[in-house]
């Protein structure tokens, strides 16, 4: 009967998709909280590829509830695409997913914006899909919500309200018919959702209630997180575990334990500092290995050392019980590996990042040099079957983070991975 919150430990893509769809197998329920379709989780299940992007990643398990909570913005054609896509492949039947009222909604004028602002000089690298301008909307008070989509009036008064100000900032007037189209998509979108809109925050607490298992999805990372990550290279929302709280509307008290994914390496998208980043053929090889193209952007991954500073700070903001390190297996015959256990800033030794994305850029990373490995470890499911250098790697990392590991992923598969403690365990 807990309640587990999964978060991402590092700046996202750190494989939330396979520990989510693992843990979702216990989960009467999967809540995402945050973010909308930034997210670009991928599921590898008996070789087919599925890559979910609002829709949880419970979305395997049928038996599961899934549910896009308060805190999400949500485009609500994107939503429709990706409904009948996982329809297709006989996923996502009638009553499965709920969708909070309350929840933010992207419009076009959201991506229209992003991409002007994108195409200037010192844009952050965002996925260009409205997420931050939705954001604004919301923290500006004047951001349409899900529950608004069936309100013709109220709806268009409130595009017309938003297209005021952003025609200004994107330099063109919106044609009247333009505007016209606008609201009859998000109206007919809204209308095909009605019957899986809902009070979210309502449904969750039932559901806690009731003593069910409750998984709660983050999205992107702790490094991400609108006030903890590298500001103001991050997202628009809150990444952290108790984001989960804000995000749906049930108290920290009913969250029984946090795990936060890390992979075996780092990685990072788009602009912003990253003291372990790896350069020239060593990110190449690491990056061709681990396969670090965006999901969702196809974009390359910036790929660097194990940064254990880094993940101290996810220890501490999402008060982790434990790791989940995925990606074991790129790391294999990659020769000594190098893990970053603090900085040297100004003649000092801090053991977690600055908060300053200035100081964390000049911020040197100390390193301890741990023992590589040549044997395949995809087919270990023990601790035990892994190469004695990977277990050295393992426990180093526990001891410098003060967490134990609870999983250790050692290739896409489900199967794949080594399961240490389950986090539904009463
Ligand atoms: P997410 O956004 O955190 O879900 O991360 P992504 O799904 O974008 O990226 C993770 C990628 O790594 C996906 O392509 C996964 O299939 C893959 N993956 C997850 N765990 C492992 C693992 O242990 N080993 C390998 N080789 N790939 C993995």
């Amino acid at each position: 009967m807990p309640v587990v919150v999964v978060v991402g430990a590092q700046w996202g893509d750190e494989g939330k998709g396979k520990v989510v769809d693992l843990y979702a197998e216990r989960a009467d329920m999967v809540v995402r909280y945050g973010g909308g379709a930034n997210a670009g989780h991928t599921l590898v299940i008996g070789g087919q590829k599925i890559v979910t992007h609002l829709v949880p990643s419970g979305v395997l398990h049928p038996r599961a509830r899934l549910v896009l909570g308060d805190g999400m913005v949500v485009d609500p054609i994107t939503l429709l695409e990706e409904i009948a896509a996982c329809r297709e492949r006989g996923l996502l039947p009638d009553g499965q997913l709920l969708v909070s009222a309350r929840a933010h909604v992207i419009l076009p004028y959201h991506r229209w914006l992003e991409a002007v602002r994108e195409d200037q000089k010192g844009a952050i690298g965002t996925t260009r899909r409205g997420i931050g301008p939705a954001y604004e909307s919301k923290a500006a008070r004047r951001g349409v919500r899900v529950c608004d989509l069936g309100r013709r009036g109220r709806l268009r008064e409130l595009v017309e309200q938003n297209l005021d100000e952003i025609s200004r900032l994107i330099g063109r007037a919106v044609p009247a018919g333009e505007v016209d189209r606008l609201i009859a998509d998000a109206a007919a979108a809204g209308e095909a959702l009605a019957p899986m809109i809902g009070d979210a925050g309502r449904e969750v607490d039932r559901a806690i209630a009731a003593g069910q298992n409750v998984l709660f999805e983050g999205a992107q990372g702790t490094l991400l997180d609108i006030d903890h990550g590298t500001y103001p290279f991050v997202t628009s929302s809150s990444t952290i575990a108790g984001g989960a709280c804000t995000g749906v509307g049930v108290g920290p008290t009913r969250i029984d334990r946090v795990i936060g994914i890390s992979k075996a390496y780092c990685t990072r998208v788009g602009g912003g500092p990253f003291p372990t980043e790896m350069q020239g053929e060593e990110a190449e090889a690491w990056r061709a290995a681990g396969q670090e193209f965006g999901a969702t952007t196809g974009r390359p991954r910036r790929c660097g050392w194990l940064d254990a500073a880094a993940l101290r700070l996810a220890v501490r903001v999402n008060g982790l019980d434990g790791i989940a390190l995925t990606k074991l297996d790129v790391a294999r015959g990659r020769g000594p590996l190098k893990v970053c256990v603090g900085y040297r800033l100004d003649g000092a030794l801090l053991d977690e990042p600055p908060g300053d994305a200035e100081e964390l850029a000049r911020a040197e990373p100390e390193y301890m040099e741990l023992e590589g490995w040549q044997g395949e470890s995809r087919e270990a499911r023990r601790i035990d079957d892994l190469p004695p250098a990977a277990r050295t790697y393992i426990s180093a990392l526990e001891r410098l983070v003060g967490v134990p590991m609870w999983l250790v992923s050692v290739g896409a598969e489900r199967a794949e991975t080594i399961l240490l403690r389950d986090p539904f365990a009463g």
